[in-house]
């Protein structure tokens, strides 16, 4: 006998959770059905070990400045690698109790398998089937590893399986420097490990812009050795693996492939919902809605492939949740898009990125150069470049790329204005304390100014008071 409920959720990671909570303020009657580990990829394996990771890196590579400001007995320091794991660990398993104690308690309304569409309202999960409303398809995505690289066993690791090792090999290549790679690359080197990235592409880190990416691979080569434009081979040598970088070879002893991810779409049944999308690509959702196609089903985090990020994830599933429980499918308004990738200096994408505003006749980009910001350079971070762009004609803020100190709160600053539709005069008219990272960003706003159709407005006119004697008070 089939169960009937009114919603299936398959996947409990972030995005199945935010889905549950919405759905359960309208019904009690669904499921929450996982197969794999619980805790969330974002605690367990993404967001939150790396983040660990690159804090212990960054204290440690601290003491660099400290030799520089002339503290005795820095060459003395070592790094307890196997210690700063477990330390890493141990916060893991921290940020996961939370999420795995909150699926424990779901009794009978949690079943551990992997689902199956028989069709859009029917899903099999060990063998057991349930008739069903809606569904909401969360199941995430894992890390691309080519096949042919299947036989060099755990020679080649990815972020699922680093935070396991019990300490860290000597020499290692990171194949894709994309954020995960990037960020990975710069915490391991930091913490003594010989780092060779490799990337396919001229871009690192999410970039789109040149002339951020260009600076920024520069920066990273005072750290690692990076190749740009090269795919790597991989062939056995012994217990160890030869990378092949064209006519170079390099030995070491683990590759960490970050060459991207792919949605958990497999052997889901998914040729039974009558989608035209390709079998294990991506599939065709309306990202205001969440729903696939035109059917009863919602797919919501990185699942759907469109923004893999843990605030897209959970709001995606908030999204499909709510509809799964509605009558009528409602739409909800995105966010501003914001990327970041935690490295030093600290790469951000907001709003509109380079390769969507390089064709348009109707825009402006400044930038402003972070080696002579003077902020930056009392605390030896003064390194990158911002760039930002603006719509001519009315100077409206689009987007920005940045490679720069503290670009992860400057990010956040910028969404809001871009959110908010802000100019950039409006933006000049804000206060810039004295002396702080945000004074880079005022130069390179006055830069963009003078490229606009309004042309530079000074100060003085900026802040004079309308006709109006309430606009003078504030
Ligand atoms: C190394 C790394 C670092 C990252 N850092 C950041 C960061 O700093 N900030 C940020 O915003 N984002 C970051 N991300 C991205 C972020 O982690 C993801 O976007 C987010 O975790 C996706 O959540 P999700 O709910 O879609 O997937 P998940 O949390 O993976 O949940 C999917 C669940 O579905 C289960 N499942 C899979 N297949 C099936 C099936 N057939 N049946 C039933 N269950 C199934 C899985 O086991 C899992 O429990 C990072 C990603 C990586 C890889």
């Amino acid at each position: 006998m089939a169960r009937q409920v009114d919603v299936v959720i398959i996947g409990a990671g972030s995005a199945g959770l935010s889905a549950m909570s919405e759905v359960r303020k309208k019904t009690d009657n669904f499921i929450l059905v996982n197969q794999g580990p619980y805790g969330t990829s974002c605690a367990r394996v993404a967001c939150m070990p790396t983040k660990a990771l690159i804090e212990a890196a960054r204290a440690c590579h601290g003491r660099h400045f400290l030799k520089h400001l002339g503290v005795q007995g820095t060459e003395s320091l070592t790094i307890d690698r196997p210690r700063i794991l477990a330390h890493v660990r141990r916060l893991r398993d921290g940020f996961t109790s939370g999420m795995i104690n909150s699926t424990a308690k779901l009794g009978d309304k949690l079943i551990t398998g992997p689902a199956r569409f028989i069709d859009p309202g029917t899903i099999e999960v060990a063998g057991r089937v349930y008739k069903t409303a809606k569904t909401v398809i969360a199941t995430g995505s894992r890390s691309i590893v080519p096949s042919a690289w299947h036989r060099l066993g755990n020679r080649v690791i990815t972020t699922e399986e680093i935070f396991e090792l019990t300490d860290l090999p000597d020499t290692l290549a990171v194949i894709g420097l994309g954020p995960a790679g990037l960020e990975m690359a710069q915490a391991l080197a930091r913490l003594g490990v010989k780092v060779t990235g490799v990337e396919q592409g001229a871009m690192v880190g999410g970039l789109s812009d040149p002339e951020v990416a260009a600076g920024m691979v520069d920066i990273l080569r005072a750290e690692m050795a990076v190749h740009t434009g090269m795919t790597a081979d991989l062939e056995p040598a012994g217990s160890e693996l030869e990378v092949g970088l064209g006519k170079e070879k390099i030995r070491v002893a683990k590759v960490l492939a970050t060459m991207g991810r792919r949605p958990n779409l497999e052997d889901m049944g998914l040729e039974n919902l009558g989608l035209d999308g390709e079998a294990g690509g991506l599939l065709p959702h309306d990202p205001a809605t969440m729903q696939l196609g035109a059917l009863p089903v919602f797919i919501a985090g990185d699942a759907n492939g469109d923004r893999p990020l843990l605030h897209e994830a959970i709001d995606e599933g908030r999204i499909a949740g709510f509809n799964a429980v509605s009558d009528q499918l409602a739409r909800f308004r995105r966010r501003t898009p914001l990327a970041i990738t935690f490295v030093e200096p600290n790469i951000v994408t907001v709003g509109q990125r380079y390769e969507e505003i390089s064709n348009l006749d109707d825009c402006v980009i400044g930038g402003h150069d972070f080696s002579i910001q003077a902020r930056a350079r009392m605390s030896n971070s003064n390194q990158g470049l911002i760039r930002l762009y603006a719509r001519r004609s009315d100077g409206l803020v689009l987007g920005a790329e940045m490679a720069i100190p503290a670009a992860e709160h400057v990010g956040h600053l910028l969404a809001l204005a871009i959110q908010q539709k802000t100019t950039i005069n409006e933006l000049l008219r804000l206060p810039f304390y004295h002396p702080v990272i945000e004074e880079g960003i005022q130069a390179a706003l006055r830069g963009l100014s003078t490229q606009t159709d309004q042309g530079k407005v000074s100060d003085t006119e900026l802040l004079l008071c309308g006709s109006h004697v309430d606009d003078c008070l504030s």
